[in-house]
């Protein structure tokens, strides 16, 4: 049978995809079993079934190629292996996997380290929302599975699934996070397709995860193959009792062009909302988050800044931030004057970007300019520098078109401004004041 099997092995190593071999067939181990049979040793039940379902009936016909004769093949699952850890010699040549030969496809995103329960500030906005979190940290797929949480943009969705992750690791070491959002599920998918690699990525994510967490899920609106594709997921990780966490910008029925099937399931745990947070709860995360960082807020900015943005988290730390940074770089002492003159001029637009107004304002302060002169044709240095560097933040942070950069510096045609941005990026390499000032601007923007 040991013959049998390496040249069986043997055969199949030329049919198959280096990576398919190495993924699926490598890991197996012959092992002892009935006379007559083969008994193949794999390291789960996923990769057994996995294997049955997809190169069985190739494994019988190689057999059949070498050795001429039937078996019957079992499957054993045996002692835990990595599945897909290679044998040095058969690693792929560096270079023939673009991702890394080590990692594959489908590890997911970092989490970020401070985004955890101990810095989320609980009020009745999010309470719900955080106790839902906990529970289910605490005991993964024994309470509430699958959990879906929806809430607008920059009420604390990513900080608390991302919490969720962090305590699960925390109380539960062996266990394995998936955490990635909606739009790095979708590249992950495609990728995977495009590099017929589908079911490496399919046992990452069905055979290798204890704990999914899929952030801002509505990303594959209108997306049928990664949804068909997160359908069999979600299947597989429910059946076999793992956690499964997602959030979403709204209650799962309103996500368009979704398909029922998955809205449906998105039901059958709990389903929880976040909501703006109230004032009380604004000035607290503002208190906390200066406590954090160690800086001195007066409670009357405080209030201030916990009045002028009542909508989002995310808009009340950008503005603590950019206060806090008007008064370092200026050297004054953070006051209510202070916060009311910086706040006063920031803009954002419905999608929650930066205005072009707001950019043009800070470059020109900055340099001690007014905002005509940017959009001038002077092309003295002293203008022409800031109006470079305008260009390169606009395009960094608003999202705009060369064109709609080129209207707001005062009707600049889109290859000028194209000539602005590469020219800046010479300028950013050669002079590090440069690079400094635009570091400078951006903090004052808070970004
Ligand atoms: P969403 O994912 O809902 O768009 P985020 O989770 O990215 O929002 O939150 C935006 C920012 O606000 C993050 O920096 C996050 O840490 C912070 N934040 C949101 N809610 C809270 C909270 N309750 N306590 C502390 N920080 C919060
Ligand atoms: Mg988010």
């Amino acid at each position: 049978m040991t013959e049998t099997w390496q040249q069986a092995l043997d055969a199949l190593k030329t049919r198959l995809d280096p990576v398919q071999f190495e993924t699926w067939l490598s890991p197996i181990r012959l092992a002892e079993g009935p006379e007559g049979t083969l008994t193949l040793e794999v390291p789960d039940e996923f990769f057994a079934r996995w294997v049955r379902d997809n190169y069985l009936d190739m494994i019988k016909d190689a057999i059949w190629d070498t050795a001429r004769c039937h078996v019957g093949v079992h499957f054993r699952v045996g002692p835990a292996r990595p599945a897909v850890e290679r044998p040095a010699e058969t690693r792929p040549e560096s270079g023939a996997d673009p991702r890394g030969s080590e990692a594959g496809p489908g590890l997911g995103e970092r989490l970020v380290p401070w985004f955890t329960f101990e810095t989320f500030v609980v009020g009745p906005s999010n309470e719900v929302a955080h106790s839902a979190c906990e529970m289910v940290a605490e005991n993964p797929a024994r309470t509430y599975n699958p959990l879906f949480i929806y809430g607008g943009v920059g009420l604390g969705k990513t900080h608390l699934i991302q919490s969720v992750g962090h305590a699960v690791l925390s109380r539960f070491p062996g266990m394995r996070i998936l955490y990635m959002s909606g739009e790095t599920y979708v590249n992950e998918v495609m990728t995977a397709y495009k590099n017929d690699r589908l079911d490496v990525l399919r046992h990452r994510y069905r055979g290798q995860c204890d704990v999914l967490l899929v952030d801002d899920v509505q990303y594959l609106s209108g997306k049928d193959f990664p949804q068909d594709e997160f359908f069999h997921t979600f299947n597989e990780l429910y059946n076999a009792q793992k956690q499964i966490v997602i959030t979403g910008d709204q209650f799962p029925s309103a996500i368009p062009k979704f398909s029922d099937r998955l809205r449906s399931r998105f039901g059958w745990g709990l389903i929880v909302d976040i909501a703006p947070p109230e004032p009380e709860l604004r000035m607290d995360i503002l208190r906390k988050k200066a406590a954090r960082e160690g800086i001195a807020v007066p409670e009357e900015v405080v209030a201030y800044l916990a009045n002028r943005f009542p909508s989002s988290v995310r808009d009340l730390e950008g503005a603590l931030n950019r206060v806090t940074a008007h008064a370092l770089i200026r050297k004054t002492p953070l006051t209510l004057d202070l916060a009311v003159r910086v706040t006063d001029r920031i803009v954002t637009d419905r999608r929650g970007r930066l205005t072009s107004d707001l950019v043009l304002r800070t470059v020109a302060d900055y340099f001690q300019l007014h905002v005509s002169d940017l959009k001038s044709d002077r092309r003295h240095r002293g203008v022409s520098l800031p109006r470079q560097i305008a260009a390169h933040l606009l395009r960094k942070h608003t999202g705009a078109s060369l064109q709609a950069i080129g209207q707001a510096l005062g009707g600049r045609s889109h290859t000028t401004v194209l000539a602005a941005l590469n020219r800046i990026e010479k300028v950013v390499a050669l002079e590090p004041t440069t690079e400094r000032a635009i570091k400078d601007i951006e903090r004052q923007i808070g970004v």
